[in-house]
């Protein structure tokens, strides 16, 4: 039983002597006790992300804006000025198609391509993906890995894509049940989610939480 529990906890140890960007390349949220929540933005960059940018320059909120490649090439602009705002910048494609209907070359130019238009808008690269409609397989992970990239998915749904939803039921997809280490998709396209944002802020905001970006999430894994 002793030695049991020696081995027991040389597993543990060994698998928390790592850091979580080691072990891991998918994250749908983020173990930590920390009252950290991440808001994620899919699609841009449009003029939506600038409303969105002036609203949480007041509330102190830093948020990972997804930005589709090509949109990217339409709008440098303001992608420059997400980045410049401290905000981080993510790789949703290019194309925004479906990754897993793609062949291993395709998956890495909508990938490449996009981080090249984003480099070439902001100086940055991207260390972030996520796929289109959130679906990945073995192809898109073995880009990453050869990029040095992570996949995020998300634990928390606006369902804002979903025209049904109103402002209201955005709002409390997102702050009923949202808890310590969670990542937040929405759209910012879509003009109920931008109208709901400062409610949504508010409402995490009295439940103790934080705003920071995916990365800075990532950073307290475990802690
Ligand atoms: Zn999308």
């Amino acid at each position: 039983m002793k030695i049991y529990s020696i081995i027991l906890a040389g597993l543990f140890l060994g698998a928390t002597a790592f850091g979580a960007d080691d072990v891991k390349r998918t994250f749908w949220d983020v173990k930590t006790k920390q009252p950290l929540v991440a808001l994620t933005f899919d699609d841009g960059p449009d003029d939506n992300c600038l409303q969105l940018m002036e609203l949480f320059k007041k509330e102190d909120v830093k948020a990972t804006f997804f930005l589709v490649g090509k949109k990217v090439k339409e709008k440098p602009d303001i992608a420059k000025k997400i980045a410049e705002a401290g905000h981080e910048l993510a790789n949703h494609s290019y194309t925004h198609d479906l990754l897993i209907k793609k062949t291993p070359e395709e998956i890495k130019k909508e990938i490449v391509d996009t981080q090249n238009a984003v480099k070439e808008a902001t100086g940055l690269e991207p260390k972030l993906l996520r796929a289109p409609n959130v679906k990945q397989d073995d192809n898109v992970l073995a880009v990453l890995k050869e990029l040095n990239m992570k996949s995020i998915m998300a634990s928390v749904s606006a369902a804002d894509w979903d025209r049904k939803n109103s402002k209201d039921q955005i709002i409390e997809a997102v702050t009923a049940k949202t808890k310590a280490g969670d990542i937040i998709v929405m759209h910012s396209w879509r003009k109920e989610t931008l109208e709901g944002m400062p409610e949504i802020i508010k409402r995490l905001k009295e439940k103790g939480f934080k705003f920071v970006t995916v990365s800075e999430l990532i950073s307290n894994w475990g802690k």
